[in-house]
């Protein structure tokens, strides 16, 4: 960082930032926000004059991380804001640490300013609000996570998402237009759509025009899908619901405007237990949607997440499950155990399921998505295809195909000596795979 950027006697603040891709998207603005103002963003606590730490609340895993993490910089640094999701459990953070300065909930970016200001006043200086127009990004450079709503107008029994951030806010889609621009103009190569309902955007404005390079367009998911597509660089759509009007973006893929790939949370596929976990899709009408969307787009990718052991899932429920997993033939699948958030309303629905029944339930269902995931990889074998490189280390390149989202997906292994910058699209054939990542050689 060059003395411009940063004046000698700028206030340092420290930063920690725990949870999913949304609490880091809230990172970045806050991050943003204070570089803006003139502080700088220390590594380490001893260099910190003050240390913000973002939270996430949602699994008893997490709650537990958030805390740690708050009583370490407390240890370390003594003048701690606590910000995201945790803050706004209640009395969680005032009840196990009286003496943090100021707690806020998720999304509020101007409130940590406000609580930074009271407790070190920003100093004005004439080299400071050289922010670039893209903003702080903690991603590395190549991709960026474009948060386009908060809240969610679901009520899952399984989430606290609602009670924590509230019902769904879309932002206007010339923001989000305007942001996603700055991003492909500062060399960014590919945004990972994210809210908490993708598929949703705009339905709380009533699709309200709003307006981007003086051109209206209308707050909506479809549209939102055709400009991100004109940026020329990789879109991928995740956290999408499988409402019908997600069959108007498979054309997009099909014509190679955005990924073909789309992240839906089926969570379950028993009729009964996704109606106790208040979910509107039936998996029928899934199945059936699905076999649509490959036939109009057959490159299309599908991840999915599942929860196993919801309270009153039986056999039969878990069988349907996986009868369920073989008939959908996903291509990227995530699992976890049902667990009993503070404040969900599933805790109190039915009987939870043993915690030995739930790590089994785990391994049959992961055991079954590696047969059907290595069996798709392997059918990639011999074909030539597209890649982004991520890294390059001293075994060859690292990248990802369109089918890979970072961090949740796999990866392609390149062997070869040539040197790219992380974003550059390379062709690759490929020569071999696993369960879940392909090996390739350049072509
Ligand atoms: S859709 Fe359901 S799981 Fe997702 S945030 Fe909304 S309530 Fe929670």
């Amino acid at each position: 960082m060059s003395s411009k950027d940063t004046p000698q006697n700028a206030h340092k603040v420290g930063f920690i930032s725990l949870g999913c891709p949304k609490a880091l998207v809230d990172s970045e603005q806050i991050i943003t926000k204070l570089r803006a103002e003139g502080y700088e963003i220390s590594p380490s606590y001893e260099g910190s004059d003050i240390v913000v730490v973002n939270t996430c609340g949602f699994i008893d895993d997490a709650v537990e991380e958030s805390l740690e993490a708050i009583g370490e910089a407390l240890n370390e640094n003594g003048k701690v804001i606590v910000t995201g999701c945790l803050g706004a459990r209640g009395d969680i953070i005032s009840n196990n640490y009286p003496q943090v300065l100021a707690v806020t909930g998720p999304h509020a970016a101007n409130e940590v300013l406000e609580a930074v200001h009271a407790h070190l006043p920003p100093e004005h200086s004439p080299y400071t609000s050289l922010i670039p127009p893209a903003g702080i990004k903690l991603t590395p450079e190549h991709y960026a996570y474009l948060k386009i709503s908060e809240g969610c107008n679901h009520r899952c029994t399984f989430c606290i998402i609602p009670s924590l951030r509230g019902d769904l806010v879309s932002r206007p889609i010339g923001e989000v237009m305007t942001e996603a621009e700055n991003l492909a103009n500062a060399e960014v190569k590919e945004l990972l759509v994210i809210s908490q309902d993708t598929s949703a955007y705009g339905v709380d404005v009533k699709y309200k025009t709003d307006f981007w390079n003086g051109r209206p367009l209308k707050t909506r998911f479809e549209d939102l899908a055709v400009h991100l597509g004109e940026l020329g660089i990789w879109i991928r759509m995740h956290y999408v619901y499988p409402y019908p009007h997600v069959d108007k973006v498979i054309p997009l893929m099909a014509e190679e405007k955005i990924l073909p790939y789309l992240d839906i949370p089926f969570q379950h596929a028993s009729p009964n237990i996704l109606r106790a976990m208040k979910r509107p899709a039936s998996s029928e009408n899934v199945l059936t949607r699905i076999k649509k969307w490959r036939e109009i787009c057959p490159d299309i990718t599908l991840r999915s997440t599942f929860i196993v052991g919801f309270p009153g899932e039986t056999e039969d429920d878990f069988q349907q499950l996986l009868d369920f997993l073989v008939e959908a033939d996903l291509d990227r699948v995530g699992c976890f155990t049902y667990s009993p958030v503070e404040g969900a309303t599933a805790n109190q629905i039915a009987e939870q399921i043993p915690e030995d029944v739930k790590q089994d339930r785990l391994q049959r269902f992961m055991q079954l998505q590696a047969e059907i995931s290595s069996a798709k990889l392997n059918k990639k074998i011999g074909h030539t295809m597209q890649v982004m490189v991520d890294d390059i280390d001293e075994e060859g390149i690292i990248a990802r195909s369109k089918a890979d989202a970072p961090e949740v997906d796999g990866l392609v292994f390149v062997d070869s000596e040539s040197q790219y910058k992380a974003g550059t699209l390379i062709d690759v054939k490929i020569t071999n795979s696993s369960e879940h990542d392909l090996f390739a050689v350049e072509v």
